[in-house]
């Protein structure tokens, strides 16, 4: 289908991930993005080799290497205590075994990485303040509806819109998630605010009875980037942008260890996610219509690998419609050939909060013998070396 011209709605991860990898084989993208400004939100992304293999075939090595920032490894920190286990090594040993480094960076470093390769491949590709309403499809193309009346026609249509895609709800209706009863705190904190002890380059994982905490650095350590995650049931808004206080924060983690307590104090804002949970949907495409990201599989952040499925996906959709000149045939073999991985992550990512937040982490003496069982090395070698060793570049395409 090289030649041909792609439709995406949404400027976020999976849509630019997807825009790049299809003008990088010679098609023509459109993008449609709701946000009348491009940005993202001031918040990480932990991104594990299997994205940094698509990032770096897009040729973004060099420009992602300038703004990242690569932990030594990750560790788990008990909650009251604050002692320390090894989870796994980063840096070189992600490097040796998966071929590309375990990165942390900030979401509008990548997304302005994004943004200006694509720019340069095609300066007017990406349109703003375009509201995707609806689309409708034939059998010779796809048309993107708007909210000011406009339409836009192209031989697919990609939905790139997030969790709440109305490209989603327009191929298959409303979708029904569940409230997961967890809440998501996110934040930063300027490096210089923090004593060293806290402010080193490992991802940490703090887990304790009814809620967990992951801070990393960021920017070359000049930032530092904080989301806790705690068990209640009366905030249920599912959005970036909803701010609470310090205190409130703070309120949710009491009891916790000291350096939780002057992270949460130093916070600048911090903002409240309440975690929605769905079911992996049966199918993603109609016809000449397909949805990628969040907009299909949105997943809870605990195995962080949300926006790395994105990029996977972006790419093996990109692959798919090269490699098949059909639009439906080659939407139903991306869809082959992401559903059931994309699926296993967002049942993993549920397991592994339950894992994070046991209550047998409660007293030290009980929370020793769990963390040794349900860390042990070959254990958490299991959980993630599936997901870290996938190539979206060359994964069979059925
Ligand atoms: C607290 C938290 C921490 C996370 N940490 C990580 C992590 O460390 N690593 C990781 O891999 N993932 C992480 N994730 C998951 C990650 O944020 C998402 O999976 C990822 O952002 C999905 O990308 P996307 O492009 O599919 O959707 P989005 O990022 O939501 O982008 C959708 C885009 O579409 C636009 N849009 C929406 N509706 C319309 C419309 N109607 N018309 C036009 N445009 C529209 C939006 O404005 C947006 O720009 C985390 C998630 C949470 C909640």
């Amino acid at each position: 289908m090289s030649g041909k011209k792609v439709l995406i709605a949404g400027a976020g991860i999976g849509g630019l991930i997807a825009a790049l990898s299809l003008l990088r084989r010679g098609f023509d993208v459109e993008i449609y993005e709701q946000a009348s400004h491009l940005g993202e939100i001031g918040a990480g992304f932990q991104i594990s080799a299997n994205g940094a293999r698509v990032l770096f075939a897009l040729g973004l090595e060099a420009r992602i290497r300038a703004v990242y920032m690569e932990p030594e490894g990750k560790q788990i920190r008990l909650w009251n205590t604050g002692e320390t286990w090894k989870l796994f090594d980063l840096g070189t040993v992600s490097v040796e075994r998966y071929g590309f480094p375990y990165f942390m960076i900030h979401r509008a470093d990548l997304h302005t990485i994004l943004v200006d390769a694509i720019r340069e491949a095609k300066p007017d590709a990406i349109h703003l303040s375009a509201r995707c309403v609806g689309c409708r499809q034939d059998d010779r193309s796809a048309t993107l509806e708007f909210a000011d009346g406009a339409t836009a026609e192209g031989d697919v249509l990609v939905g790139a819109d997030g969790v709440h895609s109305v490209i989603r709800q327009a191929l298959f209706g409303s979708s029904d998630p569940t409230f997961t009863g967890c809440v998501a705190w996110r934040g930063m904190v300027p490096a210089k605010d923090l004593p060293e002890h806290i402010m080193r380059p490992v991802g940490t994982n703090w887990v304790g009875p009814g809620g967990h905490i992951v801070h990393y650095p960021l920017r070359r350590c000049e930032l530092f980037n904080f989301v806790a995650v705690v068990e209640r049931d009366d905030w249920q808004v599912e959005s970036w942008t909803e701010r609470g206080t310090n205190a409130e924060c703070a309120a949710d983690f009491e009891g916790w260890n000291e350096d939780i307590q002057t992270i949460i104090s130093k916070l600048d804002t911090p903002y409240k996610w309440a975690l929605l949970g769905r079911e992996p949907m049966d199918r993603w495409s109609v016809g000449r219509i397909t949805l990628i990201g969040d907009a299909c599989h949105p997943t809870l952040p605990f195995l962080a690998q949300g926006s790395v499925m994105a990029i996977e996906d972006g790419f093996v959709l990109a692959r798919c419609l090269e490699a098949y000149d059909d639009a439906a045939v080659a939407l139903q073999h991306y869809e082959r050939a992401r559903i059931e991985r994309t699926g296993k992550i967002v049942r993993g990512s549920a397991d592994n909060g339950k894992r994070f937040h046991s209550h047998a982490l409660s007293n030290s003496e009980e929370a020793q013998a769990y963390v040794d069982r349900e860390f042990e090395e070959s254990r958490v070698e299991q959980r993630y070396d599936w997901i870290f060793r996938y190539d979206a570049t060359a994964v069979d395409l059925g």
